[in-house]
């Protein structure tokens, strides 16, 4: 019998095995036969500092160390590499570009604001007529997600078609229903379902944090391009970025959806199109490739991690929304530390999260 079993193989089930099994014996059960299926195969991989609120600011800094240098065991290429981020923005954005600025400078120093013509030297694409002003973050970097991804499941014993039908109480934990009639025993299970967390918390009788799934769409197409940073719209309207020889794009939709495998929407796809045109010299010809993520978020869009106030034994690893790549180190680390009970890890104590900002009570309206 395992000490813990983790549900779902994302990238936050993974990652949290990954730091659980340094200390206990993991079982990770993923119910597809491809761990990254889901919203992990579908992401835009980036990493950065400017990002979100100060807890996910806090766990993205906290995962740098790692993403420079990773433990033996990882595939031995880089984790980041170098891509810069631009958020830029038109003349009647111009308050929300020093918002950004004065908001992203707080977290990272390096920030500085551009003219129209330092933007739109580093990305030739956008048109200078369109363009007021950026707000640069030279580190920003793309995550090489496949092998992060690989690392982390090096070495754990992952169950793939296992999808989890029931939880119930037994002797010195939990037993757990598989899907096809099959059941296991654990002390501990750790809750990284993604956009499913609320029903698997259900499973267990817990409270739901209110999780809510929100698709956004992305797709792939032909044009020149060079070694540029990622441009996105300051108001997250839409983006794009260099990819392979292409560009991928996106509307930045976040519309709620069901958990479930999300498809994209023609009109999404046609809408980041029509924006990205009017900004750029682009004429998108043909979509190459169109796919669809849920991005998982609680009220407060801060991460959940820890024990359930009202379940023995049932630990939340949930709401990573559109930061579970970049925060994915620290975030394991956190639930290693939370669920030996040793409180949050020096790494992103010492950066000021506190374990209330974390605990999923918080989310089920009980004090945190
Ligand atoms: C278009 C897009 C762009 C993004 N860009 C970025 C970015 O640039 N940087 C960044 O950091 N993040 C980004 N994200 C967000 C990031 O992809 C997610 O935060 C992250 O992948 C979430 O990982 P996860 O493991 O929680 O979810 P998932 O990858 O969905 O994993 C959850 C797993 O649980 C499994 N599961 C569910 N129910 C059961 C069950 N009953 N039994 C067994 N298994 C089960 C599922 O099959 C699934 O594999 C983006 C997301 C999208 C969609």
């Amino acid at each position: 019998m395992p000490d813990i079993v983790v549900i779902g193989a994302g990238m936050a089930g993974a990652s949290a095995a990954h730091f659980l099994a340094r200390r206990f014996d993991v079982l990770l059960l993923e119910q597809e036969d491809q761990p990254g299926y889901h919203t992990t195969g579908r992401s835009a991989a980036l990493y950065t500092q400017a990002y979100g609120n100060a807890a996910i600011r806090a766990l993205t800094v906290a995962s740098k160390p790692f993403f420079d240098s990773p433990p033996e065991g990882f595939p031995d290429v880089p984790l980041l590499t170098p891509r810069g981020l631009v958020l830029f923005g038109r003349a009647d954005q111009s308050d929300s570009l020093e918002g950004a600025f004065r908001d992203g400078r707080r977290f990272v120093p390096e920030i500085r604001m551009l003219d129209s013509g330092e933007v739109c030297r580093l990305i030739p694409a956008l048109r200078p007529d369109y363009v007021a002003g950026g707000v640069f973050e030279p580190e920003a970097s793309d995550i090489d997600i496949h092998a992060l991804h690989r690392g982390f499941l090096r070495g754990v014993p992952l169950r793939r078609n296992a999808e989890v039908e029931g939880l119930e109480r037994s002797g010195r934990g939990w037993r757990v229903a598989l899907r096809g009639g099959d059941a296991l025993e654990a002390r501990i299970v750790v809750n990284a379902a993604g956009a499913w967390a609320d029903e698997i918390g259900e499973l267990a009788g817990a409270a739901p944090i209110g999780l809510v799934p929100k698709r956004r769409t992305a797709f792939t197409f032909e044009a020149e391009t060079g070694a540029w940073p990622m441009a996105v719209d300051v108001d997250e309207q839409f983006y794009f970025k260099p990819e392979s020889g292409r560009v991928l794009g996106s509307l930045a939709d976040e519309t709620p959806s069901p958990p479930c495998d999300a498809q994209p929407e023609e009109i999404d796809v046609a809408m980041a199109v029509d924006r990205i045109e009017r900004a750029t010299v682009f004429a998108v010809r043909r979509i190459e490739r169109r796919w669809a993520g849920l991005r998982s978020f609680v009220a407060d869009k801060t991460l959940v991690a820890g024990f359930d106030p009202g379940i023995p034994g049932f630990f939340w690893c949930a709401g990573q929304g559109g930061y579970g790549i970049q925060t994915a180190p620290a975030m394991g680390m956190t639930v290693a530390a939370l669920a030996a009970g040793e409180g949050l890890p020096r790494e992103v104590r010492d950066l000021g999260l506190e374990e209330s900002a974390l605990s999923p009570a918080r989310c089920q309206g009980g004090a945190p």
